[in-house]
């Protein structure tokens, strides 16, 4: 545990100077995976809270959070309970906070200039039979991380003034019509009509939208679409 949290140079995350403090990050995941009683798992908590991952009071979260997030599921998992109880309550913390202007956006292993909330949702999925598990909180941060849903394009194909778009969708698509982003290599443009045309097959996550007034040329293959309202969050 304490080699995956010196893993990550919390110094080089990106984060505002006037409210972002690095150090609170390695301190405050240390403290809460060592915590032993509910007292040490505050404590812990406080540090991540007021500084480190999120400023509880002034409902902003950093982009740490979404290196921190992976760490406080393994915490959520191994920890004391009144450990696992703090991370999860960070966790909700973080998805639901708003980022400061010029650090709101992540690089993962999926995308560049991905939003910070997003980014965390991703890790919460990749987690879910762990969160299924852990009760109502859990399955309650699950809920929430489908809210971010994320579309991977495969393939486009051109239907009248509109484009029918495959590809791998993770999370859950809203009914009806949406603005999404189109995120191509960090570089991202809103779509303002996208709905899901069907999901293609039951139980898996290959589906098809269709986006109004676009062209497929518009809608290149290896791009990601995300909700339009996460990548204009902001403090
Ligand atoms: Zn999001």
């Amino acid at each position: 545990m304490s080699d995956a949290i010196d893993a990550v140079n919390w110094g080089a995350v990106p984060g505002h100077p006037g409210w972002y403090e690095p150090a609170r990050v390695a301190r405050g995941l240390r403290a809460l995976a060592d915590a032993a009683n509910l007292v040490q798992a505050a404590e812990a908590g406080s540090l991540l809270g007021g500084g480190g991952i999120v400023h509880g009071h002034s409902a902003a979260v950093f982009p740490a959070a979404a290196f921190a997030a992976p760490l406080l599921l393994d915490i959520a998992k191994q920890g004391h309970p009144a450990a696992r109880d703090t991370a999860l309550g960070l966790l909700d913390e973080a998805l639901s906070s708003y980022p400061h202007a010029g650090y709101t956006r992540v690089t993962t292993p999926y995308g560049a200039a991905v939003p910070i909330c997003c980014a965390i949702a991703h890790h919460l999925r990749a987690r879910a039979v762990l969160l299924a598990g852990l009760g109502k909180r859990g399955k309650a941060l699950l809920a929430d991380a489908a809210e971010h849903w994320r579309f991977e394009i495969r393939e486009c194909v051109a239907d009248g003034n509109d484009t029918a778009v495959f590809g791998a969708l993770a999370g859950c698509f809203p009914d009806g019509v949406h603005a999404a982003e189109l995120n191509l290599a960090g570089e991202f443009t809103v779509l303002d009509e996208v709905a899901l045309e069907y999901p293609l097959t039951e139980g898996s996550h290959e589906a098809c939208l269709r986006v109004m007034g676009r062209h497929p040329g518009e809608l290149p293959p290896g791009a990601t679409l995300f909700p339009a309202e996460c990548g204009e969050l902001v403090h």
